[in-house]
């Protein structure tokens, strides 16, 4: 599934001022002009869009991490691209899932609400 290369510009939401994991738990993520949004580790594991974790397996994973909730963890952080940061969880490992700035506004906006 990999090998096609993606020009895929989100014209929706810019890109984040700053971007940081804090104590492991969760990212905090800023929008110029705009107040520091937190998402929580959990519920970035749980919105993984990654094709592993939409997959009926990948799903019944996600589902038994979660129960865990409070034992998950972002253990890496990179940039993709202009649009998107790549997560490394713990306890599962999983290094596969890609947010993109929209989602990660999204689910910064349902946080704060
Ligand atoms: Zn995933």
């Amino acid at each position: 599934m990999s090998g096609s290369q993606s020009c895929r510009v989100a014209e929706l939401v810019e890109a984040p001022s700053r971007i940081e994991v804090a104590a492991g738990t969760e990212l905090v993520v800023t929008w110029e002009g705009q107040a520091p949004a937190s998402v929580t580790a959990s519920v970035l594991r749980a919105a993984c869009q990654c094709a592993d974790c939409r997959s009926d397996a990948g799903l019944a994973r996600t589902g038994g991490v979660l129960r865990r909730s409070d034992e998950i963890r972002i253990t890496g952080a990179r940039l993709v691209g202009a649009y998107a940061v790549s997560l490394d969880f713990a306890p599962d490992n999983h290094t596969t899932g890609i947010f993109s700035y929209e989602l990660l506004h999204r689910l910064a906006v349902s946080a704060t609400d």
